[in-house]
């Protein structure tokens, strides 16, 4: 049987990043990527999910110097992004992060940046195959290895590799992730307990759409809250290239109108619907709210065909949990969606899977993967804590709550570093309830207590 130091299962942002450490560290490296057709890439590739805006901080927390970038990754540089509620709007063009960076974010060709994550893993000399799954996972606990636990991963070609170790980077659906970790749970547990429960599964589904040159906004993101029900349900608009933009729109899987307190408070719900209507319907609907009065919207603003994964459109699976730790002492480390590092609050998510991978294959490499939980939380940490410090303090908001919460935004002043709601402000009772209600958040969640499957809670 074939063997090797590393195999890295799922070739995103997460598992290419892991290959390129792993293999720059001098190990045997491979990486298997099931490939997934694009119409906007020749061959198979990742499952590039392109909704891809990068904010200025995230840059840093990737470990990257932006200068490094390729020319033709960046679309539009951004001035700012536009949160607009029922009534209301803010506008924001500082992050209040410290970065390097020198504007506010940018959006991203998300096929052209991971495959420049490819170049640079197969220049570090990383086994890169694309076209193979792998279909199952085993852990030899008992192994006479002196480097501890391996693994016998089988591909879909039916052959067989045994590794030191594994980096699962599987992404948000976790096909290999779920089974792979249930083998040191204990009896009747599962590691889906945590990562699957059904309020944590949405379906994100985006489309391109060519707008009039009026209409076109190159320096901005605009999301839209307290539009359609569900936590973590909104539609955004990003600007790519041209006059093109992806409009596009989470919402939680499974979720029924009956179980929508006051329909007739979302604007984008009609009193004649006997169910939540559907992504493309949400967005059709969208646009006529913003542009119908003036425009009509299927050809003044037609999809592009030629774009994303089928013509024109894109559906995914997203998963906004908190983290788990991994199984370290299986000699398995889970980095970036997989491990449930995606922001519930605006689906961000590249920037902690580059992170966590870059980690996962560096220790691997070097024989040190024990200390992989304690180094990702000191990398990326921060991040996750205010992310689900603040998906919590939203979880339930209502039309209304984003109105309340964007007027008091709206008049704050000032910063001190640490993202919006730390800032300083003179915006009465509101604001005080609301950063309140995140300091609290936060002290729960300190000393990596935002984790929800630790580390101590495996057995090996
Ligand atoms: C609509 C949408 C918009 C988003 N917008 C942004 C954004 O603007 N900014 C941002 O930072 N983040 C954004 N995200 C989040 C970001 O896309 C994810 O956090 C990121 O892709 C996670 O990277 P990953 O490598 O962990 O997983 P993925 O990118 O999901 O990669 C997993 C890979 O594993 C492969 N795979 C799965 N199973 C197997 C198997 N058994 N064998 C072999 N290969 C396998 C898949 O084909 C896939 O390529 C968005 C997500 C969605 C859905």
């Amino acid at each position: 049987m074939e063997r090797v130091e590393v195999a890295i299962v799922g070739g995103g942002p997460a598992g290419a990043s892991a290959a390129e450490r792993a293999a720059a560290h001098g190990a045997e490296t491979v990486l298997f990527e099931q490939g997934v057709p694009r119409e906007d890439r020749d061959g198979l590739g990742p499952d590039s999910t392109d909704a891809a805006g990068m904010l200025d901080y995230w840059i840093d927390i990737m470990d990257f110097d932006y200068r490094e970038i390729p020319d033709d990754v960046i679309l539009r540089e951004l001035e700012g992004t536009e949160f607009i509620g029922p009534n209301s709007a803010v506008e924001l063009t500082t992050t209040g992060m410290d970065a390097s960076y020198p504007e506010f974010g940018y959006t991203f060709h998300r096929a052209r940046m991971d495959d420049w994550l490819y170049e640079r893993a197969a220049d570090a000399g990383a086994d890169l195959r694309v076209g193979t799954s792998v279909t199952d996972l085993e852990t030899d606990l008992r192994t006479s290895s002196p480097n501890g636990p391996t693994h016998t991963l089988t591909l879909s070609n039916g052959d067989q590799i045994r590794a030191q170790y594994v980096v699962l980077a599987d992404g948000p659906q976790r096909r290999i992730t779920l089974d792979a970790l249930d083998q040191f749970t204990a009896p009747g547990r599962s590691v889906s307990d945590h990562l699957s429960p059904p309020e944590a599964n949405h379906i994100a589904y985006q489309e391109y759409r060519e707008f009039p040159e009026e209409l076109f906004e190159s320096d901005r993101l605009k999301f839209w809250w307290g539009y359609m029900p569900g936590e973590t349900a909104y539609p955004w608009v990003f600007p790519n290239d041209g006059t093109v933009a992806r409009v596009g729109l989470t919402m939680p899987i499974g979720m029924q109108l009956e179980a929508v307190d006051d329909p007739g408070s979302y604007a984008l719900l009609e009193p004649t619907d006997d169910q939540l209507p559907s992504g493309s319907e949400y967005i059709t609907r969208l646009l006529e709210h913003e542009y119908g009065d003036e425009y009509d919207v299927e050809s003044d603003i037609p999809i592009v065909e030629d774009r994303g994964k089928s013509k024109g459109t894109e559906t995914y699976p997203i998963s906004s949990t908190r983290p788990i730790d991994s199984p370290v002492g299986a000699n398995i480390a889970v980095a970036g969606g997989a491990m449930g590092t995606t922001s519930a609050f605006h689906e961000g998510g590249y920037h902690v899977a580059v992170r966590t991978g870059k980690i996962a294959g560096r220790l691997a490499a070097t024989d040190s993967l024990e200390n992989y939980n304690d180094v990702w939380k000191r990398a990326i940490g921060d991040e996750i804590r205010r992310n689900v410090a603040f998906a919590d303090i939203v979880a339930d908001y209502e039309p209304d709550d984003w109105d309340r919460a964007f007027d008091i935004v709206s008049d704050m002043q000032g910063g001190d570093g640490d993202g919006l709601l730390s800032k300083k402000y003179s915006a009465g009772l509101g604001a005080t309830k609301i950063l309140a209600a995140y300091k609290k958040r936060k002290y729960r969640y300190r000393d990596g207590g935002y984790v929800q499957l630790s580390e101590d809670e495996y057995f090996y």
